[in-house]
């Protein structure tokens, strides 16, 4: 520890080589860090750094991938549009351009990050992992390990996202079945999936939207619905349900407007229990308040159900060779199964010992809008599961709470420089 210590005050100090606590590999060198280090270059990621230097603070940005924006650059299929008009998925201090429709397409929206990380001159280390980030009691610093590195902070903000690692679920059987079986995340589009009979597992806005796109490529969709869910159509009166619901919870308790919108929906789309996707009790805005489940914004899928062009089926039992068995006893032939199963936090695999993030799924264990501060100068950005509207709100906050800091405490520091290993 007094090794530590003297390493990180002490430039002409030479610290014995170190072997990381994580690789058993010696850590090529030590990096002291005199503002932030931000862990993941996602549009969270970017937000942040952002809002940071625009309060005169650098930042370090670690990506684990070779590109900002990985989710959308490598994960998504290729008829993606943000769901959300761009005035709620705008970064901090950049509006989208204005001759940009109202839901950019996944290329305007890399397009657009692109831009943000040149105008405010955000440049990630990519093809770098944190491995292990951990609070040192002894010196009152953060220790992110990389696999050759060791940054110490004294802020770090956790912004590697809600979608980090795919779930795939067991299920019996899945290594019988001789189609391809892969996860939405690897889906780009029905190109290779004409005239075959596809299994889309999973309801959420994902699996609807593959749906819709299997059919546009004369494929033969259908669609696992195992619990109830809320569809809304994405527009309602000319404005987006979206923000139709922002402007409607000014005025209204969220059950008057839960009501409004399932009267509304009822009213252009119809009663969806009848095409096999049964509501919950609770309404859309109450559901995502108490769980987190979003409302899927459709896109043209009903129709298609509607016309028998996607069917559904409730939960599978079984896998096997060419069918699939499901829990009402039917049982179909399938070629292929794509798994719009989602995604989860990988936080608990690499940060150590904080109360910020819960063990069990890796978001923050203080309800929104109180998960974006932890002890000991640990921040998250991007898990209030309301999308890049909630990551602009915590940017802010987070900026703001480090600004504080920042002024009073660090004006002494100098700029990044690296120790010798
Ligand atoms: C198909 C799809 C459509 C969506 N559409 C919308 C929409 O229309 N509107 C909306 O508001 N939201 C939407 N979302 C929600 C989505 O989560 C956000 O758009 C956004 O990508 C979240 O940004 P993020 O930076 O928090 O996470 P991510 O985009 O996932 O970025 C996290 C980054 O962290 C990196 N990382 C992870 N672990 C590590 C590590 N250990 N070390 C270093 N780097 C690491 C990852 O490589 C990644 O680049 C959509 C999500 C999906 C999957």
């Amino acid at each position: 520890m007094e090794e530590y210590a003297k390493s990180i005050h002490d430039p002409y100090f030479q610290p014995k080589t170190e072997v990381s606590m994580v690789t058993g590999h010696s850590l090529a060198s030590r990096v002291w860090v005199p503002g932030p280090v931000i862990v993941g270059a996602g549009p969270s990621g970017l937000a942040a750094a952002a809002s940071l230097k625009n309060q005169g603070i650098p930042v370090l940005i670690l990506e684990k991938t070779n590109c900002i924006a990985s989710l959308w650059q490598n994960k998504t299929y290729d008829r993606l549009c943000l769901h959300l008009p761009k005035q709620f998925c705008q970064l901090p201090f950049m509006p989208f351009p204005k001759d940009f429709p109202t839901y950019p397409s996944k290329q305007q929206f890399l397009a657009y990050l692109e831009a943000y990380a040149k105008n405010f001159d955000l440049n990630p280390v990519f093809n770098t992992t944190v491995v292990k980030a951990e609070y040192d009691g002894g010196c009152g610093l953060w220790r992110v390990q990389t696999k050759v590195t060791e940054y110490v902070c004294r802020w770090l903000v956790v912004a590697t996202g809600e979608n980090a690692e795919e779930v795939v679920p067991k299920i019996e059987g899945m290594n019988e079945f001789s189609g391809p079986i892969l996860h939405s995340s690897s889906y780009k589009s029905g190109d290779c999936f004409e005239n075959m009979n596809v299994l889309v597992v999973g309801c959420g806005n994902s699996g609807m939207e593959v749906c819709l796109d299997l059919c546009n490529y004369n494929a033969c969709p259908s669609l696992v619905v195992r619990d109830s869910l809320h569809v809304l159509p994405q527009e309602m009166l000319g404005r987006s349900t979206f923000g139709l619901s922002m402007w409607l919870l000014k005025w209204f308790p969220v059950r008057v407007v839960d009501r409004l919108l399932l009267l509304a929906s009822h009213f252009l789309i119809g009663d969806t229990n009848r095409l096999g996707l049964n509501r919950p009790k609770l309404g859309p805005l109450e559901l995502k308040n108490v769980s987190g489940k979003t409302p899927v914004l459709d896109v043209g899928t009903l129709e298609k159900i509607r016309s028998g062009g996607i069917k559904v089926y409730p939960g599978i039992k079984r896998l096997a060779c060419n069918t699939v068995e499901f829990v009402d006893g039917r049982m179909e032939k399938f070629e292929a199964i794509i798994l719009a199963t989602g995604y989860r936090s990988n936080v608990t695999t690499w940060l150590k010992d904080t109360n910020l993030f819960s063990k069990n799924d890796g978001f923050p264990t203080k309800p929104f809008p109180e998960g974006w501060k932890g002890d000991c100068g640990l921040y998250a950005i991007g898990f209030t599961k309301r999308g890049l509207l909630g990551t602009s709100m915590d940017a802010a906050k987070i900026a703001e709470d480090i600004a504080c800091q920042w002024n009073t405490d660090t004006k002494h520091f100098k700029p990044l420089r690296h120790l010798p290993a």
